[in-house]
């Protein structure tokens, strides 16, 4: 296996990285085997971001004071560094801003662009991506053949390396010239929407209810179950079109990817665009009513029955085991 360098952009919001932001060093340190990792952080105030990287295997890390996270400049600050440092591989989370950094980087720079990545093989000659399409129904095996390549992880898709306080790293406060002409846009006005926070990439245990559960009265048991569990509440599409919680909640591939390490389902059918959100749980459990219902063929353990009558059982177990 060739070494490479392999260069990781962590993307942070009000200074927290993005959930993939660390997980990214995890593939980061694959491709480049007996190569250097470079960890590119664009927000020079979140010194910590930079300490928690090396402790998560970045070899160095380059911090930028951008001043703001527009798209054209983070993707002129990334030029410029790769032209720089000459990685092989820039990783860039698959969050809205990275799916519009990553392609703008890639054409800038001639590169190939694999987006989306759940998976890699470096057993050969150049790392081989796998990538899901039309909604996880396909996996798809691609390899780039130029010599830099912009790859987007998907998040949830890898585990954050255990944090190692004895890691070591450089970390260098660099600056960089953004060109007037790299900046043909202005950001004007930002509006934040102001709706319910619901951190579902971060949950260890998700309670996910679908539209099985028949009403939104019924759906309140989804609820009492994950308070007990200290359980973040998850939905499938229909749930949320029904209006029994907000989009919030939504788990799969118009909602959020996640990959706790707890996923239970209630009434939940197992379409493809849910399960493509949630594989990446590290223990399934489901409850349905058909024998036959596909998230069966995904769950540790299923149960066949009412999630009416199963659910009140569990919250009561759990309740006693608690006490
Ligand atoms: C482009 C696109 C994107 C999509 N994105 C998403 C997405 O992000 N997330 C998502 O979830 N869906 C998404 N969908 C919708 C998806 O295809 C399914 O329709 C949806 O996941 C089904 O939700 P459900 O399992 O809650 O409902 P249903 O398919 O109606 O299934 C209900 C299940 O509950 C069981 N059941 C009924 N009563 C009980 C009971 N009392 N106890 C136990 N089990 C019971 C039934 O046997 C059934 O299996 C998308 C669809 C498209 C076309």
């Amino acid at each position: 296996m060739a070494d490479r360098n392999v260069m990781v952009y962590i993307e942070s919001v009000k200074g927290e990285p993005v959930k993939v932001g660390y997980e990214m060093l995890t593939p980061a340190r694959e491709i480049a085997g007996g190569g250097k990792v470079t960890a590119a952080v664009m927000d020079s105030s979140a010194d910590s971001i930079a300490n928690d990287a090396v402790s998560f295997g970045a070899d160095e890390v380059i911090t930028v004071d951008t001043g703001d996270f527009s798209a054209e400049k983070i993707t002129s600050v990334l030029k410029s560094l790769a032209d720089e440092h000459r990685p092989d591989v820039v990783l860039i989370g698959s969050t809205p801003a990275g799916r519009e950094i990553a392609p703008r980087l890639a054409a800038r720079a001639g590169a190939g662009c694999v987006s989306d990545v759940s998976a890699v093989d470096c057993s050969g000659e150049s790392p081989v991506y796998t990538t899901p399409l039309y909604g996880g129904t396909i996996l798809n095996n691609v390899s780039a053949v130029t010599p830099l390549q912009v790859v987007t992880i998907r998040s949830g898709a890898f585990k954050k390396a255990d944090a190692d306080a004895s890691g070591s790293g450089d970390i260098k406060a660099e600056t960089v010239e953004v060109p007037d002409s790299d900046l043909k846009t202005k950001i004007t006005d930002s509006v934040v929407e102001i709706s319910e926070q619901v951190n579902l990439e971060d949950a260890e245990i998700i309670v996910t209810g679908g539209k099985g559960m028949g009403s939104e009265e019924d759906f309140a048991l989804i609820q009492q179950l994950a308070d007990v569990l200290g359980a973040t509440v998850g939905a499938t599409r229909p749930v949320i079109e029904a209006g029994w919680v907000s989009r919030a909640h939504q788990v799969g591939q118009s909602g959020k990817i996640v990959a706790p390490k707890l996923y239970m389902a209630f009434g939940v059918s197992g379409a493809t665009q849910h399960v493509t959100g949630m594989i990446g749980s590290d223990y399934i459990v489901a409850v349905n009513k058909d024998e036959e219902a596909p998230i069966f063929d995904v769950a540790d353990v299923g149960i066949v029955g009412d999630a009416k009558k199963v659910l009140p059982i569990f919250i009561e177990e759990c309740k006693k085991i608690k006490a």
